[in-house]
């Protein structure tokens, strides 16, 4: 799709990504620090944020082998090593000989895995694999119980095709929480199940453990293991305003997450509304005395939420402008009579810095009444997104 001069953009900071990083690399210590591209980067766009993560962290993890065989395009187009990139979500067995070509590692998360084995026979290739251990969120993985009664046995046998290389699990609740109980019961249920696979299913005793997301690598400190995988927070962000507070408590300082993404749209037209015109479907506002209004062109097809209506700002010359009426599919209407002297076109700040003021992604998300995870991975794909420096 061409994106038009008159649209909106991303931009994505470059130091601020290098700042997050380098946040990790003193939290993880030794160990190694990987990046969550899952959602098209949460928003920021995968090969955009690619270019900034590639060759700054140690591993890539992504959700769908397209994501994965995408990463190796651009590493080829762009004459760049492979890197280690792990598929966490699910795959099928053709997925898996198609991944084992490219030099992708795929997660195992249950019994139906043993077709994934006949298939790479039959292809005659190897895959290296990392096995998920359900410990307690529900979710994919081993449960304890699959794993004594041999549900991954089969492993044991499978070492002509598959390097078990990793051994990881996901964590059901850290972000909402200050007190980490029910994670440390994960941990220790993840113990357990990586003795079971040493045992039965021929798991090495050098295999990489990894369980923490974002939260845990920054609150939880026995939960780092040999790999941190990072999500929201390498684009800044925290978890949650609970992780947010332990970690000034776990760390003694508060790390430094500068947020990588700014969104901003130029008017396509500014032009005065006199007093008592509607503005906006359904005629729900109407303005009080002459208005100055900038139309911008982004709505909620572009992943503005429409339930920020009545509540939103943005900015325009470092002032918060009120969005009139409701956010449309395609437009905004935003005061400026106070925040420009004329009707020159305008460049509005939807998300991001202006002088003194700011709009987050937290903002925003609490207009709508969901989580920034949200709000950012509904960020249109469509959108320009640009790096700068
Ligand atoms: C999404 C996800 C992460 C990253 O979570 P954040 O909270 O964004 O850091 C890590 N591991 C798994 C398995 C995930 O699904």
């Amino acid at each position: 799709m061409s994106t038009s001069p008159v649209a909106s953009w991303l931009e994505l900071s470059e130091r601020a990504y290098a700042t997050n990083v380098a946040t990790f690399r003193s939290v993880a210590g030794q160990g190694r620090v990987g990046a969550v591209l899952k959602g098209n980067a949460y928003g920021h766009g995968l090969l955009e944020t690619l270019a900034l993560a590639h060759g700054r962290v140690d591993v890539l993890y992504v959700i769908t082998p397209a994501e994965a065989l995408a990463i190796r395009a651009w590493e080829t187009q762009h004459g760049k090593p492979r890197t280690e990139v792990l598929v966490i979500g699910a795959v099928s067995a053709s997925d898996c000989v198609e991944l084992a070509r490219q030099h992708v590692s795929v997660v195992a998360a249950d019994r139906g895995f043993v077709d994934t084995v006949a298939a790479l026979r039959s292809a005659g290739l190897k895959l290296d694999v990392h096995v998920h251990l359900d410990t307690g969120l529900g979710r994919e993985g081993f449960t304890r119980a699959g794993l004594e009664s041999g549900e991954a046995d089969f492993f044991a046998d499978a070492r002509d095709v598959i390097t078990v290389q990793g051994v990881l699990s996901h964590f059901a609740n850290t972000e909402d929480v200050t007190e980490q109980d029910y994670a440390r019961t994960q941990l220790g249920n993840f113990e357990a199940g990586v003795k079971l696979l040493q045992a039965r299913a021929g798991v090495t005793q050098d295999v990489q453990r990894h369980f923490a997301a974002s939260a845990a690598a920054l609150v939880l400190p026995p939960a780092r293991l040999d790999v941190v995988r990072v999500g929201i927070s390498m684009y800044g962000l925290w978890p949650s305003p609970e992780t947010r507070l332990s970690a000034r408590v776990v760390l003694g300082t508060l790390p430094a997450l500068e947020p990588v993404l700014a969104w901003k749209a130029p008017s396509q037209v500014v032009k005065w509304l006199p007093s008592g015109s509607y503005v906006g479907y359904g005629c729900t506002w109407r303005c009080a005395a002459d208005t100055r209004v900038a139309v911008l062109p982004v709505g909620y097809w572009d992943g503005y939420p429409r339930l920020a209506s009545g509540k939103a700002h943005v900015l325009v010359n470092g002032r918060r402008c009120a969005v009139l009426g409701r956010v449309m599919m395609n437009h905004l209407i935003v005061d400026v009579t106070h925040a420009t002297k004329d009707e020159q076109p305008v460049v509005a700040t939807l998300l991001g810095r202006d002088q003194e003021e700011q709009v987050s992604i937290e903002t925003i998300s609490g207009w709508a009444q969901t989580i920034h995870y949200e709000t950012m991975t509904r960020l249109g794909p469509h959108l320009r997104r640009v790096v700068v420096p």
